[in-house]
């Protein structure tokens, strides 16, 4: 898959990307990920991005000059599958966006700052809006690195069996069962008995009535399967 994302703050991916999954899923050649500073195409002497907002109000707009084209010359280089705004307002992020969007071959992300872009750039170039969650970052830059790390994860032959992404919560419509490691007794603390018993049928069992329970529970609106409906 290849990634790229325009940015006032390209150093902000410098962590996420060089570390764990997403590290290792660009040494194995399965995510390509390229960061583009906006202001490399803004034609203004001081290299200005935002502007005053039309009608006032408090805060910059980025204007619609350097965003696109900083658009226009990616998409001379290759056709995007999806040209991405992370916005508060767009499609909340979960696993079937992730699942349908990791399957894709090339990826654009806009990354927005101040009040947000100029509403012509949404009209004319994005594809798709995504939010991470309702509430408002001072960026997009935080958001595409959730976004493109639920994306980057799930592209086959990025995680090994022992990570594997189809036994993570949410692929089935169910969370997740607690999960134990050594020791078996801690301060008296006991791992559940049916996980020792070596019993393979009773174990999945077990597993599968706490995913259901603690689904009820922890995400009341949800039901089994209603993920891999397609
Ligand atoms: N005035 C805007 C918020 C702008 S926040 C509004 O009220 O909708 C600045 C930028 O941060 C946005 O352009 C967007 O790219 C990003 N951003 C903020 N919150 C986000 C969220 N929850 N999900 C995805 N991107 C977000």
């Amino acid at each position: 898959m290849h990634i790229d994302i325009i940015t006032l703050f390209p150093e902000m991916f410098q962590g996420p990307f060089s570390e764990s999954i997403i590290k290792r899923a660009q040494q194995k050649k399965r995510a390509d990920i390229h960061l583009h500073q906006l202001r490399d195409y803004t034609t203004d002497k001081y290299r200005k991005v935002d502007d005053y907002a039309f009608s006032g109000g408090a805060g910059m707009v980025m204007m619609i000059e350097p965003v696109a084209k900083c658009i226009e010359s990616l998409q001379s280089e290759r056709t995007y599958d999806e040209v991405i705004y992370m916005s508060p307002d767009g499609e909340l992020l979960d696993q079937k966006i992730a699942n349908q969007l990791s399957l894709k071959t090339n990826i654009m992300i806009l990354c927005g700052h101040y009040k947000g872009i100029d509403e012509r750039i949404r009209e004319h170039y994005i594809t798709k809006e995504i939010s991470i969650g309702n509430y408002v970052l001072s960026g997009g830059e935080l958001a595409a690195a959730v976004l493109v790390d639920s994306m980057v994860r799930l592209i086959p032959g990025v995680l090994g069996d022992e990570t594997s992404a189809l036994s993570d919560s949410f692929q089935d419509g169910l969370v997740s069962p607690p999960v134990y490691t050594r020791p078996r007794d801690f301060r008296g603390w006991k791992v559940p008995e049916i996980l020792l018993s070596g019993n393979e049928r009773l174990i999945a069992e077990w597993k599968h009535e706490q995913s259901v329970e603690r689904t009820k529970k922890r995400r009341p609106g949800m039901s089994e399967g209603e993920i891999n409906d397609e």
